[in-house]
């Protein structure tokens, strides 16, 4: 998810401004906790990869369960890092599904690899299974599901397909801190998973980072040298692969650290402000669709990071809301193989309907921990009345 503000200039008529994320108001809050931390990092004299790193990553490895957490400089430097620390390369095909952020399918290509982009489920935006099974061949050599805004892909399904084909199965968990299935983190079901810790995201830095989640120690071990260079462990200079410098920021890691404090609270409160959300607006159908859960996922699963409804008249709202304050994102305007620089290559050829409808209705409304009742309440009032006065122009075209 890429625009951290959008920002509208504020109501033209009456109502609180709602920005879609705004990046000052999450520092104001943390604001008493992050200064001395932030202080005593600056005092350390030391930036890129030191106790903060390591604390956080160990932090990391008790919030999720995974056995090893290396950070690295963001979520697209874990992706790359990641697929080429489970033996992903030149030759090899990915099974992306077509509807995701770029980097899901830029960071196969960074990797030496061509994404392969099917079709999606409608109620969870993530890799349908079955299509993903029909986009098999000999070169496949990896599945890489994504869960995107508030459930996990279909991990049972898509496990079990790997498992029978002999695929390596690794996630972009990017947006899924938090999401468990069973118990178990997002991006633990097969070799690796990664997180982004983008401002906008369920845990934000002040700036970029990402990490690698792994259970498996050599996986782990290929991550941290190639965030150096390739350097060996020991530091001597000696370069082992073509790695890349994706060092993990002290500072960033300090603010990490105190936002995982009230993680679980910012959790909770996100699943209230959805719920809200869904309260308002759940006698708009069908011309609003509200989000679904896929028949697999539970109540506990979900990690409300977007809330995304449909409509077909969505850029329309997308305009009555920014008259009157309200900031929203689109998730997202086109379907992978739709993208211009990914167009015409070998991955794109498979038709991808679902994803294509989703990219004309979907938008995402403000969510953040620090939005009001009122805010939200603000919100589906626009969108009620945006409807109503389509409704008297004769239908909801
Ligand atoms: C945010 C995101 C990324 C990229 O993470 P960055 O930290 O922005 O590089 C990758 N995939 C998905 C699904 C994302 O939402």
């Amino acid at each position: 998810m890429l625009k951290q503000q959008h920002t509208p200039t504020g109501p033209t008529t009456g109502g609180p401004a709602v920005p879609f994320f705004s990046g000052a108001a999450s520092i104001r809050r943390d604001w008493p906790r992050l200064e001395p931390r932030l202080r005593a990092v600056a005092a350390s004299g030391r930036f890129t990869s030191g106790t903060e790193v390591a604390h956080l990553e160990r932090e990391l490895c008790a919030y999720t369960g995974a056995r090893h957490v290396a950070l690295v400089g963001s979520g697209t430097d874990a992706l790359v890092l990641m697929l080429r620390a489970v033996g992903v390369g030149p030759g090899d095909e990915v099974i992306v599904p077509a509807y995701s952020f770029f980097a899901t399918a830029s960071a196969v290509l960074h990797a030496g690899a061509e994404p392969v982009m099917v079709d999606v489920l409608p109620d969870s935006y993530a890799l349908d299974p079955e299509r993903a099974a029909a986009a098999i061949t000999p070169r496949t050599k990896a599945i890489m599901p994504v869960h995107l805004f508030h459930q996990t892909a279909d991990m049972a399904a898509i496990g079990a397909l790997a498992e029978e084909h002999g695929l390596l199965l690794v996630e972009d968990s990017a947006e899924a801190i938090g999401m468990r299935v069973d118990g178990r983190h997002a991006g633990l079901f097969g070799a690796a998973g990664v997180l982004s810790f983008f401002p906008t995201k369920t845990l934000g830095a002040l700036g970029d980072a990402g990490a690698v989640l792994t259970d498996d120690a050599e996986v782990d071990a290929r991550v941290r040298r190639l965030r150096v260079h390739g350097q060996s462990a020991d530091g001597s200079y000696e370069h082992l692969d073509i790695g890349w410098n994706s060092r993990a920021d002290e500072i960033q890691a300090a603010v990490l650290r105190t936002r995982l404090e009230h993680l679980d609270a910012d959790i909770a409160r996100r699943a209230d402000l959805a719920a809200r959300y869904t309260e308002h607006l759940s006698d708009l159908a069908p011309r609003v669709r509200t989000p679904r859960q896929a028949k697999v996922a539970r109540p506990g699963n979900l990690v409300w990071y977007v809330y995304l409804i449909e409509t077909d008249r969505r850029d329309d709202l997308v305009s009555h809301l920014a008259e009157h304050g309200v900031g929203t994102d689109v998730y997202y305007p086109r379907p992978l193989p739709e993208q211009p620089c990914l167009a015409g290559r070998r991955g794109a050829g498979h038709p991808v309907p679902v994803a294509t409808a989703a990219s004309r209705r979907a938008v995402a409304l403000p969510l953040y921990p620090d939005l009001t009742e009122d805010q939200v309440r603000y919100v589906c009032d626009l969108i009620r009345a945006f409807h109503a006065r389509g409704d008297r122009n004769g239908g909801g075209r």
